[in-house]
């Protein structure tokens, strides 16, 4: 079965091998020298030199950390939103206790670095910008670097969800500034599900000194403690960390900007393959994204019935769409274990599948 949703993405055999491996003791040296070594390459990749923590979550957790070890209930936020996870961020954020000003953009739409800095001149208050850099459900990336340059020339916090982009799509931290970056062991990191990881650097320490949200599981200052001596406070998914070790030593191989490029061809591949057979794409084109595209459901298609026939008769696992796009729209994961010549097998199925589905 081929799965080419936008997570949890396929795992190679070197991956998938080490997960049988017996359990460890997570307070002694083997441990220790595994954490490190993680920690070490995923600065590489997320391309900063701040803390990177490891935490067992799903990448949701990872934004509710990223919240509420920087938050305090009654802060102004500006929530970016262009699709369900933008969303999602904000929802978060309410459920916490801040004031969330939300700045919205027609799902398929980018959000425009302009509007954000508009809505931030029209509102000193606002302490941090929480930003999606790829919508997953939409199938669009952000514009992250003039997002995060304008949050730095305001001076605001910047919160970013990088779940199904970072590994995969350029990211620099550090050089674009941005404060806290949360990313998922099931995306582009080849890894099965149960780890977040999260960067966090110099302001975002500051702003976790004033923070008075409650926490406990996710507080970092408990992460920072426990990961200078080689661990993690609470006992974590073990399995997964070997999974990411050996991702992170595949993705070592290849190197970031091979990685990059790779994503780079993939998702070009994708939207001329879904444009060759008539289709067109959700997402704004100059916005596209090289982890996922979204696909229109061409008129008189029961999606449903076309991922069950795709399931069925080619192997192939798509995902449809979320919220208010379920029934409108497909989508087509091609992040992580993923090469041009799997696109095409997609692009050859949905060439048979679709006229089968077509009302006569
Ligand atoms: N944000 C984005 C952009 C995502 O793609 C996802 C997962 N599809 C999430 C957040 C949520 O991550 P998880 O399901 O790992 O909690």
């Amino acid at each position: 079965m081929s799965l080419r949703i936008p997570g949890p993405t396929p795992c190679p055999p070197e991956i998938l091998q080490v997960l049988a491996k017996q359990m460890i003791n997570h307070r002694g040296t083997e441990f220790n020298d595994m954490i490190r070594q993680i920690t070490e390459r995923l600065k590489e990749f997320f391309q900063t030199k701040a803390d990177v923590f490891l935490l067992t979550a799903s990448g949701t957790g990872g934004m509710e950390a990223a919240i509420v070890n920087t938050l305090s209930p009654g802060d102004k936020v500006l929530a970016v939103s262009c699709g369900a996870f933008g969303e999602r961020f904000a929802t978060i954020a309410e459920g916490f206790g801040t004031e969330v000003k939300r700045l919205q953009f027609e799902w398929g739409d980018a959000a425009s670095p302009e509007a954000v800095e508009q809505s931030l001149k029209a509102d000193p208050s606002i302490k941090a910008v929480l930003v999606t850099h790829n919508e997953t459900s939409t199938g669009v990336t952000n514009d992250l670097a003039d997002i995060s340059s304008v949050a730095r020339r305001f001076e605001k916090l910047l919160l970013v969800d990088a779940i199904s982009s970072l590994g995969c799509i350029d990211l620099p931290v550090d050089r674009w500034g941005c404060d806290v970056v949360v990313t998922a062991s099931q995306k582009g990191w080849m890894a099965p599900p149960g780890l977040a990881m999260v960067s966090f650097g110099e302001r975002a320490w500051q702003a976790h000194s004033q923070a008075k949200m409650p926490r406990f599981y996710w507080d970092f200052a408990k992460a920072k403690d426990s990961l200078d001596k080689g661990q993690t406070p609470w006992t974590p998914a073990l399995p997964i960390c070997y999974s990411l070790a050996a991702s992170l030593e595949l993705m070592a191989q290849e190197g970031l900007s091979n990685i990059v490029e790779r994503h780079a061809g993939v998702g070009q591949k994708a939207r001329e393959g879904v444009k060759s057979l008539g289709l067109s794409l959700f997402a704004d084109e100059t916005h596209a994204s090289n982890t996922v595209t979204a696909v229109r459901a061409p008129e008189g298609i029961d999606v449903k019935k076309l991922l069950q026939v795709l399931r069925e008769e080619h192997d192939l696992v798509l995902a449809g769409g979320q919220a208010t796009l379920a029934g409108k729209i497909f989508r087509i994961g091609h992040l992580g274990h993923v090469t041009e010549s799997d696109i095409e097998e997609v692009i050859e199925a949905l060439k048979v599948a679709l006229p089968k589905l077509e009302r006569p």
